[in-house]
Parts: structure tokens; C-alpha cells; sequence
């Protein structure tokens, strides 16, 4: 399938930066909503057609409340519509703290001597990978900061090591990075390691607000950040992780700078990114920022909504930076993934309970502390069926956000079926009892709405074998 790509400005060219901030200001400034163009605007959405950034515009100005309404009445639509009851569940893992870049905002950053570094031994990175496991995680995120510690081979190297590790049926199946910007040649050694995708937040799109907050390191370079998946891409790692980090800059500002990404991605390599993500700003250890633009929680509602509306196909991560209270309600505008179990400080997972926070050792400070148990419980709760699913990725089926939605059936007879497969194993092994039991109500209310599904009948055999100890079973 080819992508309908809209021109702007400056010509998509691999490896070229292509944001220019002035066409965007006044997209912005000239976007004028009233209900019947945001109508408009949300039946092509739900027609599951990405949104030009001129609509998107026009979303983002909708300021009355009524809009406002519409707009996220859409997103849980085209939610419900296109990703059903599923949710796929992950873990970061940081690997290591120490930074060259000065991020104004983060506590890593190499001016903030109050930070506690830290690496995970080979012995450490162990143990922690095994604590996750034993909570039932099936997909990591490694996170890493700026360092030349931290080389390609490095990264590539504890990934390695990361797919070996095993504990009881425990593994990780799945491991994605978030880890600074390579060239293509160092790109090729993390693809090489096996990584499922490569995760970078571009931070604010503003070029010249992008420069306030990046003084010294690597990371001040602008462009070098904004084409990083140009290069992973040449590097052959086609699922890419896009974000931006809100409270940094005008928060409709940075939807059109993500929405601008997509379009350049798609118009260089016919490919848009597997995920989105959309941080919101925390507090951090002795850190800088402006309050001006730091995002209220009905501000963030509105912009996950937009998101949603603009790249339907897209998946979207939803972080333990946001409480408990907005996470479940912004579940239902379409994120399609969350971690849960999270812990920030390195080594926590196997050292620490939940809880306990100490913002010199930790980037940020983490709102939602709640156990991988506890989210279950509250996603099955809420009739959800959440996923461990990694078929696509072990299959080479990559992009699969993007088949979910051009391969009829895809999310019938694969996605949904797999995420039964997946949240069986995680009962049979991991849940308390009151868990499995809610899980198992759910698994058979989906398989109710399966009546006479060509894939019925082997997806129950395959439940019936995992009820007698096999596992890893998937479609
Ligand atoms: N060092 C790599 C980098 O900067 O790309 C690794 C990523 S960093 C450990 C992960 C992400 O956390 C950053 O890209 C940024 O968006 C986010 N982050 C940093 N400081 C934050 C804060 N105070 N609140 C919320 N998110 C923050
Ligand atoms: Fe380092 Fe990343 Fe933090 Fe910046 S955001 S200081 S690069 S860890």
C-alpha cells in the first residue's frame, strides 16, 4: 500500500530535517473549527484515514466544549472500532544513568551532581530481567542514557543477553531500546542484536526552543535527533518509536510536529512509525523548566484524543508518568499500549519494593507505582483483554499496527486470538487467584464474540494445551 503523502514546505528527503516551524505557526493561526468541519474531520478519521496537518489544526483549535466533546467521542470510536477491548502491556528497563547531554529537564543530565549513576553489572542486568520475568512481563524497553559506555555494540550486547535470560517459563520475548541517536553503521549493530523497535523522543519540535533546553552533549544537535530513524530505517529497523516530551513547548505545536514526522517517514520510506508517545513533563532532581508550558490534565486528555484521531493506525504508549485516575480514562481515547510494574531507579526491579522514590537516582518522578498484578486487575476489571503478544515480531510480520488495519480479518485472527493465548499464560503462571479468575470471564466472553470463527476451533485447542503447561503458543 502506498501512503497518500501531503506536500509541505520543505521536500521529504531522507536524512534531511523537513520541520519548519513557521508553516506550522500558521496552520495553527489560520485553523478555524466549528462542528460541522470537525465532524468532517472525525468521519475520515473513523474511515481510517490519517489526518492532513491541516485538520489536525483545526482539531487543535477546537477550544469550545461541545467540541471538545466530539473530538474525544471520536477517539473512543475509532478505538473501539479499530482496536477492540486490547491492550498490550511492557516494562522499561534502565540499564544506565550516566549521561554526556544536558537535558535541562532531566535528572540525568551531566550538570546535575546530585545524580546517583549507576550501570547494571552483567550479574545485575540478570537478576533484574529475572524479577520482571517472574512478574509475568514478556516485553522490556531498555532505556539508556547518553555515554560513551553505552556504544552500539554495548546496547546490541546486553540485548543479546537479555533474550537469554530465563526463569522458570519466564522470558522475554520481545526487546525494544530507547537509547540515544547512531549512525546508520551503529544502527546496524543494535538490528543486528535483534531489537524489536527503536524508541526516541525528539523532545519539542521547536528548533529554537529545542536549542534553550539541549546546552552541551551530542543531544544539542537538532537535525542529527530529528533524521535518527532516517538512518535506523537505512539500517533496515523499520519499527520506530516517534515522541515528544510535553511541557517542553505549545502542546499543539509538538502534535503538529509529530504529525509532521509521520509524513516524513511515510513519504521516504512508505513505512509510518509503530508508536507514538506522548510524555508529559515531571518533575525531576534540580531541574529547569517553564512552567508556561507545562500541560494541564485536561489539556493532555484533549491532545491524546487529537492524536489518536490523526494517526488512527498508529500505535499509542501510555506511561506510568501519568496517575492512576488518567490513565484509565485516557485508555479509552486509544492508547494501545502501557507499561505497568514500572520502576525508574536502576536495579530497582530486583532490590526494591514498589514505591519507594528517590528522584537523585531516578529520572523522573513516576505517578502510577502500582504492580503489574494490580494493573491486570483493573484492565480485566474494565473489561480489557490485555496482551503480551510478540507473534508479529517472531514472525517477521513487522509493522503490524499497520496490517491491523490493511489485512481484513488481521486483528480477528490474529491480534485477538494472541492476546487471549498470552493473557492465559500470564494467569496460568503469574496471576493471584482473584485475577485468574476475571481473566479467564474475559477469555470467555471473547471467545463468545468468536462464535463460528474459522480460528475458533485451534485457538481453543491451543487454550486447552496451555491449561495443561505448554506455552508460547501464537498464531
Ligand atoms: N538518553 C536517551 C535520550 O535522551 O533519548 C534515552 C531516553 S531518556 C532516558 C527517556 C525519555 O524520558 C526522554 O527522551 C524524555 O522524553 C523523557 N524525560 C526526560 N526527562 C523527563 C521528565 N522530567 N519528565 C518526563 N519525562 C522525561
Ligand atoms: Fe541524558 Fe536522555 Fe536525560 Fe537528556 S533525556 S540528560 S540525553 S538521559
Amino acid at each position: 500500500m502506498k501512503f497518500t503523502v501531503q506536500q509541505y514546505s520543505i521536500a521529504d528527503l531522507a536524512g534531511k530535517p523537513f520541520i519548519d516551524p513557521q508553516e506550522i505557526e500558521e496552520m495553527l493561526a489560520s485553523a478555524r473549527p466549528d462542528l460541522k468541519r470537525v465532524k468532517e474531520i472525525i468521519a475520515k478519521s473513523l474511515d481510517k484515514q490519517r489526518l492532513t496537518l491541516e485538520e489536525t489544526a483545526v482539531l487543535l483549535n477546537a477550544d469550545e466544549p461541545e467540541l471538545i466533546e466530539e473530538i474525544k467521542a471520536g477517539a473512543k470510536a475509532l478505538k473501539e472500532k479499530v482496536y477492540g477491548k486490547r491492550i498490550v502491556l511492557f516494562a522499561p528497563l534502565y540499564v544506565g544513568n550516566k549521561c554526556s547531554n544536558n537535558c535541562s529537564y532531566c535528572g540525568f543530565r551531566v550538570s546535575n551532581s546530585n545524580a546517583v549513576r549507576r550501570t547494571l553489572e552483567k550479574h545485575e542486568l540478570i537478576s533484574n530481567v529475572q524479577a520482571l520475568e517472574e512478574q509475568g512481563q514478556k516485553r522490556l524497553v531498555l532505556v539508556f542514557g547518553e555515554h560513551r559506555d553505552y556504544s552500539s555494540q554495548y546496547i546490541a550486547d546486553c540485548v543479546k543477553e537479555v533474550y537469554k535470560i530465563k526463569k522458570g517459563n519466564g522470558e522475554i520475548r520481545r526487546v525494544n531500546i530507547n537509547a540515544a541517536p547512531m549512525s546508520t553503521a551503529d544502527f546496524r549493530t543494535v538490528a543486528e542484536a535483534g531489537i524489536g523497535t527503536y524508541q526516541i523522543f525528539q523532545e519539542t519540535y521547536h528548533p529554537e526552543m529545542y536549542r534553550e533546553y539541549h546546552r552541551g552533549g551530542n543531544k544539542a544537535d537538532y537535525g542529527s535527533r530529528l533524521t535518527a530513524f532516517d538512518r535506523a530505517m537505512e539500517a533496515g529497523i523499520d519499527d520506530v518509536g516517534i515522541g515528544a516530551l510535553f511541557g517542553l513547548y505549545d502542546w499543539k505545536f509538538e502534535v503538529m510536529g509529530l504529525l509532521r514526522h509521520v509524513n516524513h517517514l511515510e513519504a521516504c520510506f512508505n513505512v509510518g512509525p509503530h508508536t507514538i508517545s506522548f510524555p508529559r513533563l515531571q518533575d525531576a532532581s534540580h531541574f529547569r523548566v517553564n512552567e508556561k508550558y507545562r500541560v494541564s490534565d485536561e489539556i493532555f486528555k484533549r491532545l491524546v484524543a487529537i492524536l489518536r484521531l490523526a494517526v488512527p493506525y498508529t500505535g499509542m504508549i501510555l506511561t506510568a508518568r501519568e496517575p492512576e485516575h488518567i490513565r484509565r480514562e485516557v485508555l479509552q481515547f486509544g492508547c494501545s499500549q502501557i507499561d505497568a510494574g514500572t520502576k525508574l531507579e536502576i536495579g530497582a526491579y530486583a532490590e526494591k519494593p514498589a514505591g519507594n522514590q528517590n528522584l537523585d537516582k531516578e529520572q523522573f518522578l513516576l505517578n502510577d507505582n502500582r504492580s503489574l498484578g494490580e494493573v491486570m486487575d483493573e484492565l480485566l476489571e474494565d473489561g480489557y483483554l490485555p496482551s503480551f503478544c510478540t507473534a508479529c515480531y517472531r514472525k517477521e510480520r513487522t509493522g503490524e499496527h499497520f496490517m491491523e488495519f490493511s489485512v481484513p480479518g488481521f486483528i480477528k485472527h490474529y491480534c485477538t486470538p494472541n492476546a487471549m493465548l498470552t493473557l492465559a499464560e500470564y494467569l496460568e503462571d503469574y496471576a493471584s487467584p482473584v485475577v485468574k479468575e476475571k481473566g479467564w470471564k474475559v477469555i470467555a466472553g471473547a471467545i463468545e464474540d468468536m462464535a463460528n470463527d474459522k480460528t475458533l476451533k485451534s485457538l481453543q485447542e491451543r487454550l486447552e494445551l496451555m491449561k495443561q503447561g505448554k506455552r508460547d503458543l501464537y498464531f
